[in-house]
């Protein structure tokens, strides 16, 4: 899975209005893991397959990641989580922040280390 990154959801609304209408409420279906917060399983109207994604808040930003070839392909988010993004939207939830823990890790850039601490609550997923 790619790393955990800054999702830039706004991007993908103005410039791949496709991607952005797959993601549209309605047209996926997507279960928020119980055990894990801020990770979800999504599957697009007419496929068969899964995906496992992360979103998290930190410094008033989305980061997050998908398990698709979509995400790590393409420029903002993929269409998993635009749909996660639209719908917990739609519902007014917010994103859980990125949970505090203490294992320390080397620090390449602040970014990197924001990505590492994410990585490490989001690891372990299971498909649901
Ligand atoms: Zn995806």
């Amino acid at each position: 899975m790619k790393d955990v990154e800054p999702l830039n959801i706004d991007r993908v609304k103005s410039a791949y209005t496709d991607r952005w209408k797959k993601g549209t409420p309605g047209r996926a279906l997507v279960k928020q893991s119980d055990e894990k917060p801020g990770q979800y399983a999504v599957r697009r109207d007419g496929s068969n397959e899964w995906h496992e994604c992360l979103i998290v808040s930190h410094n008033e930003r989305l980061w997050g990641t998908c398990d698709c070839i979509g995400h790590t392909n393409h420029e903002g988010a993929c269409s998993h989580l635009i749909a996660v993004y639209r719908l917990e939207t739609l519902r007014g939830n917010g994103f859980v922040p990125v949970q505090p823990h203490g294992i320390t890790v080397e620090v390449r850039s602040k970014t990197q280390e924001t990505a590492d601490q994410i990585e490490l609550t989001g690891q372990e997923g299971e498909e649901a």
